[in-house]
């Protein structure tokens, strides 16, 4: 019999209500702003199979989170379906107790492979990746490695396997993909899926960020307001990260992060564990926590529990708030790839 539920707060009083899954380090594109592939090149050193967390250990650790108030799993990475053999994984998360919602974010390219797979696991929902319509300008942003026309047979795929309401990630950059931004929004306005655009963050030290390279939230919604009048829409739930908005003549919404120009750690409950077995209690957290060689070393669940719940209750972690008040960016720690956005 799993042990009664301790939910947990931190010092500002959020719950831990999410955890966000990196399966793998490793990805097979090299978006500029997250895998730089002048720095992720051949001799790069990913994480070897022993430093990867198995699946048993990301069962077991996702159960402790459950016990301790999550209710949502999101797995990422890298990118996740790189990952050997990643449905049984699914399968066996969809029966933690508690879960209530399990998504998966991927760039696509393996999912005609693996939609099907994913469904019958039981994964719930989907989050595709997609910065532009344009080829061209897809290409730049993945690091050539694919074109727009294999992410939407990814997509067709998620669609003939069942998956609906799917939330298409479009990272925007100035100068990059701005000029395409309005297409994207009117290519999936009446598709069932929602494009989500999101603020280029300056998430680890790699991507070279500058806060003049990011399109702001309300730039965004002026773009594809101006064409497609748009009125703003309430939070799904508390917490959700995306502003919504709705188009006026009829079916269809789209989602702005502004996690750059309107920062939402106040309600921020997510936590993050990265494919060594990191655990973070933030995006832009300068350390992890090992929870790989506690658990290696024969922990008990009591000792795994006292341990992130330790980790949680000390949290302030608010990074996205204070960012505007640093007359310098501080050094980070983790890159996204490693933390899985
Ligand atoms: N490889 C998968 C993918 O791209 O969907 C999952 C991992 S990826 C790190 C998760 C999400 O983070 C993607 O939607 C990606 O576009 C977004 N992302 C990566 N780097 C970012 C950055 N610097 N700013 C904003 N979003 C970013
Ligand atoms: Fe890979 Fe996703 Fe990062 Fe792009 S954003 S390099 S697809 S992990
Ligand atoms: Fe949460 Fe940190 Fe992002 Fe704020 S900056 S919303 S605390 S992950």
């Amino acid at each position: 019999m799993s042990p009664t539920p301790q939910a947990i707060v931190d010092k500002f009083g959020r719950p831990v209500r999410d955890l966000r899954i990196s399966v793998i380090d490793k990805c097979n594109f090299r978006c500029p702003y997250c895998m730089p592939a002048e720095i992720f090149g051949a001799d790069y050193n990913f994480l070897n199979k022993d430093e990867l967390l198995t699946d048993d250990e990301i069962v077991r650790l996702a159960t402790l989170f459950a016990q301790l108030g999550v209710t949502k799993f999101r797995l990422t990475g890298g990118e996740p379906l790189i990952r050997p053999n990643l449905p049984a994984l699914v399968a066996r998360l969809a029966q933690i107790p508690g879960i209530e919602d399990l998504a998966l974010t991927t760039n696509a390219y393996y999912l005609p492979k693996q939609a099907q797979a994913l469904k019958e696991a039981g994964l719930h929902r989907l989050t595709i990746s997609l910065d532009s319509l344009d080829n061209e300008v897809f290409q730049v942003l993945n690091g050539r490695r694919a074109t727009v026309e294999r992410v939407l047979q990814g997509l067709e795929a998620a669609e003939a396997a069942g998956f609906t309401n799917m939330k298409i990630n479009c990272v925007v950059k100035k100068g990059v993909n701005d000029h395409t931004l309005v297409d994207l929004a009117r290519y999936f306005k009446d598709s069932g899926h929602i494009v989500r655009y999101i603020e280029y963050m300056d998430v680890g030290n790699l991507n070279g960020w500058k806060l003049d390279d990011v399109v702001t939230a309300e730039e965004i919604l002026a773009m594809i307001d101006a064409e497609m009048p748009l009125e703003p829409v309430p939070p799904n739930y508390e917490g959700e990260v995306a502003n919504r908005y709705r188009y006026l003549d009829g079916e269809g919404e789209i989602g702005i992060i502004a996690s750059v120009t309107k920062p939402f750690c106040g309600d921020c409950t997510r936590a993050r564990l990265s494919s060594a077995g990191e655990y973070y209690t933030c995006l832009f957290a300068h350390k992890g926590t090992d929870l790989r060689a506690p658990l290696r070393a024969g922990a008990s669940d009591d000792e795994m529990l006292q341990r992130i719940g330790g980790v949680w209750q000390r949290r302030t972690d608010r990074y996205s708030e204070l960012r505007t008040s640093f007359t310098r960016l501080p050094a980070k720690g983790a890159e996204m790839y490693r933390l899985g956005g």
